[in-house]
């Protein structure tokens, strides 16, 4: 359907629904939140255009959405809703419309280049030596803005992983001269020309790059869906980390069957590892089974995801920057998938997604929630310190 202004509005199949996919939506769900179903969010995107509500209504509305696709499964139309939840709040961003929460969120991504409200430029310092910033390496490992501001450690120790693998070609970005955000913070308040900016920044260096590999499942999303989208085509192989860590599967085989050997030798308890089947990951982006196979690889045997099944997945509450756009909701949908996904006190659980790994902990307080990177070393490593 078209707007008065002839601009292309999604979601008009949605807007005729009789709300389908509410029962998978968490926001919904959790909240008791009919304003964000898919339903309400195109549907008052209909009337603002027609001007019967205001858009200042139907963004507040857009806003509810972490972008997790729960709402595909039970749809008929294979529609993309988060990418039509981008092209809404873009609408709306082009009236000079959004949420508070987004106005506070597009704030901090203009003072600080990311939304976590401090200079990342420092962050990695404590953790990161001059062998992780090589010039020359032809391998990126992109941590993306949140996983340098929540959790940097881990964002070297991966780089110390990776060379312990055998991959001593990969390197962060420059510390100074390379911006930390891809621009998917900008895209999930619909500021398409904050995106352009930041992808436009970035493209040049990314394209220098043979090959280009995060944990993050926006940064992925952004730079292989946004950018082309934007005309900023990326040359380089774009991989979840997954895959990459797949290009060492003998020697991920072997560490692991060596770490599970000494721990038999040594009578220690089994650990029980379950895997969070990431939105992001395994339903936008189809990489799920990688997470999976990488677990398996390296404990000898498949971990059980952590939903009743990895295309059942709850979200975390951090889809899309949604914690930190909207805190209260996401927290909401945090402790609604907790409930529905319970684990077990001292359970190690495992995400391919650096943007889940903190609202999840928070939700797992008994648990210990790790990424791909730190699974590994831990694995390899703990029991190697156990036994000793
Ligand atoms: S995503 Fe599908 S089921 Fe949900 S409102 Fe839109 S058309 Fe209906
Ligand atoms: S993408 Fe997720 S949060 Fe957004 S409407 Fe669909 S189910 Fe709800």
């Amino acid at each position: 359907m078209s707007s008065g202004n002839n601009v292309e509005l999604p979601g008009e199949l949605c807007s005729l629904c009789p709300k389908l996919c509410r029962f998978a939506c968490p926001v919904a769900g959790a909240t008791a939140d009919e304003g964000a179903t898919p339903t309400a969010m195109f549907g008052g995107l209909q009337m603002a255009d027609s001007e019967q509500l205001s858009w200042q209504a139907a963004a507040d509305n857009l806003a509810r959405c972490t972008g997790c696709a729960a709402c595909t499964s039970p749809c008929e139309f294979d529609l993309d809703i988060p990418a039509m939840v981008h092209l809404g709040r873009a609408l709306a961003w082009e009236r000079g419309i959004a949420p508070d929460g987004a106005r506070q969120f597009h704030g901090r991504c203009l003072e600080h280049g990311h939304p976590f409200g401090a200079s990342l430029d420092r962050a990695l310092e404590p953790f990161a030596d001059d062998l992780d910033f090589q010039p020359k390496g032809r391998v990126l490992f992109w941590p993306g803005c949140r996983a340098l501001a929540e959790r940097p450690a881990q964002v070297a120790g991966t780089l110390d992983l990776l060379r312990r693998l055998g991959a001593d070609h990969v390197s962060l970005p420059s510390r100074d001269d390379v911006p930390d955000c891809c621009g998917g913070a900008l895209r999930s308040i619909g500021d398409r020309p904050g995106l352009q900016s930041n992808a436009s920044g970035l493209h040049q260096f990314f394209n220098r790059q043979r090959t280009w590999v995060t944990a993050s499942s926006t940064c992925l999303d952004t730079v292989s869906r946004s950018y082309p989208q934007e005309g900023l085509r990326i040359n380089a192989e774009l991989l979840h980390l997954a895959e990459y860590l797949l290009f060492f599967r003998a020697r991920l085989a072997s560490m692991g069957r060596e770490a599970a050997r000494r721990r038999t030798a040594a009578r220690l308890p089994a650990i029980s590892v379950r895997v969070h089947d990431a939105c992001g990951l395994q339903r936008r982006l189809a990489k799920g089974p990688l997470v999976h196979e990488v677990v398996a690889v390296l404990c000898g045997q498949p971990a059980p995801s952590l939903a009743a099944s990895p295309g059942r997945t709850h979200c975390c509450g951090a889809g899309d920057f949604f914690d930190c756009r909207e805190p209260a909701r996401a927290q909401a949908v945090g402790a609604w998938a907790a409930r529905s996904q319970p684990a077990a006190p001292g359970s190690w659980i495992v995400t391919g997604d650096s943007d889940c790994e903190q609202a999840l902990q928070a939700q797992y307080p008994n648990c210990e929630v790790m990424g791909l990177s730190t699974l590994i070393l831990r694995w390899i490593d703990d029991e190697q310190a156990e036994v000793d």
